[in-house]
C-alpha cells in the first residue's frame, strides 16, 4: 500500500504591522494584549484594510513557487466560534485565492504540485495557566499576516514530506517574507494522509493538526502510516478524522470526528472590495525577486561545487551567504563547500548553533582552506584548529603561534627519511616483495616529525632513496 500525503503549510509574514491594521506584528517579547487596536479587537464599527506590503510579499512567494496570479482576487469570512477569534471570523480567502497551480521541486526531479496560496489573519493565543480553572486569552498575534500553502496530494514518503518543508522554508527566507522559523510558531504545518492500493483511487485521509517542527511531521507521518496499514491489514477501516500529535508520547490523538467537522459558512468580506492585480503591479514585484535557492545551486554547480554540496547550501539561507561570501574570496570554492558540509555543520549541530550566531567569518575559512591548500598545514591540522577558528581565532595566527608549518625543505626532511631508513633495515629487506611495507617508514616519518612533515614530500623522498618507482 502506498502513502498520499499532502500538507497545508502557515507561514507568518514577516511585515512591520498587521495584515488590516496598524498594528505592530512582531510581538515576541511584548506584554499580552499590548499590540491590538479596534480592528484586530473586532469591535463593532471598525474597518479593516488591506495591508499593502503583506499582498506584495504574498505574490512573491506565491510567484516563487510558480503559482499563477489572477487579476483579482477576493477575501472571504470564515466564521467559527472560538475564543481566540475576537470577531467569530477569520478574514481569509476562499475561492478566489491569489495564487494557485504552482509547484515546487524536490532534488529527486519530482515536483510536488501547490493547490493554492492565499493570504489570512492569524488568530490570537490562549493561555492556560497550571492548576486554573480559567484561560487567558492574549490577543496580540490576532490580525498578523500569514500565508497558507495548500499542496497537492502527491508526497510519497515522510522524508519528501520532510524535505519539501525544508524547501519551502528557505524559499520563504530567500524571498524574505518570512523568518519561517518553526521553533518560533513562524511556521506551522498540518498534514494529511491516506494508504491505497496499487491501481486503487484514493483511500480514506486523516488530518494531523499543528505539528511545529520538521521532525514532529516526518514522525507523524511515519507513526500514521504504520498504525492505517495495520488496521486496514486487519479488515478495518480508516475513519476521517482530525488528530493531534502527542510529541512526549510520539503517537498521534483525537482530536475530532468527521461528524464534528465545522462549517464555516464563507462568504465574501463585505467590508473589502475583491482586490485587483494589474499586471504593471505584478511585473514590478517579479522584478524585486530575489534570486531563489535554485538559482543559487545552479550557480553554485558552475564555480565547480558538486552538485549535491551545492544543493544544500543553496537551500540553506544562512549557509548560502556564507558560501558567497567566502567563495568570493577563494580559489578553491569546492574546499569551502566540503568544510561548510563537513566539520562546520558537525560543529554547528554539536552545539545547537546556526553559522551566523558564530564568530566564523567567510574570510577566517578562506584563510583556513589557503593554509591547506598551499600546503603549509595539513588537512589534519586544519580540523584540529577548526574549534578555535569557529570561535574567531585567525588560523594563520595559531599556526605561527604553534609551529604547526609543514616541514617541506627537502634537507630537513631528507635527514629524518635517511634515519628512518637506517634504523629499519628489517621493513626495508622486506619492501622488495611488498611495497607496501613503504607505508610503514611513512608513519614512522611523520610521526617523528610531529606531523608536520608533508605527507607527500616524504612518500617522494622514500620512493627515491629506495629505488622504488
Ligand atoms: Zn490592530
Amino acid at each position: 500500500m502506498e502513502p498520499v500525503i499532502g500538507l497545508e503549510v502557515h507561514l507568518a509574514l514577516n511585515t512591520k504591522s498587521k495584515m488590516f491594521c496598524a498594528c505592530r506584528a512582531d510581538t515576541f517579547g511584548l506584554a499580552p494584549n499590548s499590540s491590538t487596536c479596534p480592528v484586530c479587537l473586532g469591535l463593532p464599527g471598525s474597518l479593516p484594510t488591506i495591508n499593502r506590503k503583506a499582498v506584495e510579499k504574498a505574490l512573491r512567494f506565491s510567484l516563487a513557487l510558480h503559482c499563477q496570479v489572477p487579476e483579482t482576487t477576493q477575501f472571504h469570512r470564515k466564521n467559527y466560534y472560538y475564543p481566540d477569534a475576537p470577531k467569530n471570523y477569520q478574514i481569509s480567502q476562499y475561492d478566489r485565492p491569489l495564487g494557485a497551480g504552482g509547484f515546487l521541486e524536490l532534488t529527486s526531479g519530482r515536483r510536488i504540485g501547490i493547490t493554492r496560496c492565499h493570504l489570512e489573519e492569524d488568530a490570537g493565543r490562549l493561555v492556560h495557566p497550571a492548576y486554573a480553572d480559567y484561560s487567558l486569552v492574549d490577543l496580540n498575534r490576532a490580525g498578523a499576516a500569514l500565508i497558507e500553502l495548500v499542496t497537492e496530494p502527491d508526497l510519497r514518503t515522510p522524508e519528501e514530506a520532510r524535505e519539501f518543508l525544508v524547501r519551502v522554508q528557505a524559499i520563504a527566507q530567500a524571498v524574505e517574507v518570512s523568518d519561517a522559523n518553526p521553533e518560533e510558531g513562524k511556521m506551522r504545518a498540518d498534514v494529511n494522509i491516506s494508504l491505497r492500493r496499487p491501481s486503487e483511487p484514493l483511500g480514506t485521509k486523516v488530518e494531523v493538526k499543528n505539528l511545529n517542527s520538521f521532525k514532529s511531521v516526518q514522525r507523524s507521518l511515519e507513526y500514521e502510516i504504520k498504525r492505517q496499514r495495520r488496521l486496514l491489514e486487519g479488515g478495518g477501516r480508516i475513519s476521517q478524522d482530525t488528530l493531534g500529535w502527542d510529541e512526549g508520547g510520539q503517537k498521534t490523538f483525537l482530536l475530532r470526528t468527521k461528524e464534528e467537522t465545522a462549517d464555516y459558512r464563507y462568504f465574501p468580506e463585505p467590508d473589502l472590495p475583491p482586490l485587483q492585480i494589474d499586471s504593471t503591479w505584478l511585473s514590478q514585484v517579479q522584478k524585486a525577486m530575489p534570486e531563489l535557492p535554485e538559482a543559487k545551486r545552479q550557480r553554485y554547480g558552475a564555480l565547480g561545487v558538486r552538485d549535491y554540496d551545492a544543493s544544500i547550501i543553496a537551500y540553506d539561507v544562512a549557509l548560502a551567504n556564507f558560501f558567497d561570501a567566502a567563495a568570493a574570496q577563494a580559489r578553491n570554492p569546492q574546499a569551502i563547500a566540503n568544510w561548510l558540509n563537513g566539520d562546520i555543520s558537525g560543529w554547528l549541530n554539536a552545539h545547537n548553533l546556526t553559522i551566523s550566531a558564530t564568530a566564523l567569518t567567510p574570510a577566517l575559512l578562506t584563510e583556513l582552506v589557503a593554509l591547506v591548500d598551499d600546503g603549509t598545514i595539513s588537512g589534519k591540522t586544519a580540523k584540529e584548529l577548526l574549534p578555535e577558528v569557529m570561535q574567531g581565532a585567525a588560523p594563520s595566527r595559531l599556526v605561527e603561534a604553534r609551529g604547526l608549518k609543514q616541514v617541506s625543505d627537502s634537507a630537513e626532511i631528507s635527514a629524518l627519511v635517511e634515519a628512518v631508513i637506517a634504523n629499519n633495515s628489517a621493513i626495508v629487506a622486506t619492501i622488495k616483495t611488498n611495497p607496501k611495507a613503504v607505508n610503514a617508514l611513512l608513519g614512522q616519518v611523520l610521526r617523528e616529525s610531529r606531523g608536520k612533515a608533508n605527507p607527500e614530500l616524504v612518500r617522494a623522498l622514500l620512493n627515491s632513496k629506495l629505488g622504488l618507482g
